[in-house]
């Protein structure tokens, strides 16, 4: 579904099964945000297509955080063709502790890497210029994606609608996670873009929801 002109997002909304949101960014070729599991990835292609979205343009897959909910769906463009990035701590807790969460999660850890880590502040992608914001707290190398020109925040599993991520996963701490929400919580943004559960929309509803994230979880972080 579209979001805003270059911006679409595929949500996902069975209850029954965890899996991320995943969003696509259209610059020169398509920016795929999150892909998640991997068996989910066709599904997610067909949608795009009816939003009139070629799966061929897609020519990177940009990764907010490692967990396997996020970045399964990555080995589905294993072909050559498409980049993938993401944040170099990331990388690094996937070759440590990280890549347990698949073996919990009964799936094959990753064999995949990036093929260029993604840098703190503005990144030139696919001709779009968006600002890698590094969130750690629910992942070391957690990251936010702003594009500014589109008002959009991908917020990866740092904050949702009335929620913030978990930081009882190996690698996550509450007190650092508090520091990357208060970090991102003053961006200018119309549309928040979580990896799980609703979309934000709006400035004054985006605002609220951080005030009522720092209002609910802060004192407990
Ligand atoms: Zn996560």
């Amino acid at each position: 579904m579209k979001v805003t002109d270059g911006v679409y997002a595929y949500p996902w909304t069975n209850f029954m099964e965890n899996n991320c949101n995943t969003y696509v960014l259209q610059g020169d070729g398509l920016i795929l945000v999150d892909p998640g599991l991997k068996r989910y990835v066709p599904d997610t292609l067909e949608a795009m297509k009816k939003d009139g979205l070629n799966p061929d343009d897609i020519k990177l897959v940009l990764c907010t955080h490692g967990h396997p909910d996020h970045i399964d769906g990555v080995a589905h463009f294993n072909s050559g063709s498409v980049q993938m990035t993401m944040h170099e701590d990331e990388q690094k807790f996937l070759d440590e502790i990280g890549k347990e969460f698949f073996r919990m999660f009964g799936l094959s850890e990753p064999t995949f890497k990036p093929d260029f880590f993604c840098k703190e502040g503005e990144n030139e992608l696919q001709g779009i210029k968006l600002k890698i914001i590094h969130s750690p707290g629910h992942s070391p190398g957690s990251v936010c994606i702003y594009w500014a020109e589109k008002e959009t925040l991908i917020t990866g599993d740092v904050v949702f609608s009335g929620s913030i991520g978990r930081t009882d996963f190996p690698g996550g701490s509450g007190q650092v996670l508090k520091q990357s929400i208060e970090n991102i919580s003053g961006i200018e943004a119309a549309y928040l873009l979580p990896g799980h559960n609703e979309i934000v929309e709006g400035k004054d509803q985006i605002k609220s929801n951080f005030d009522f994230i720092k209002r609910s979880f802060f004192s407990f972080m």
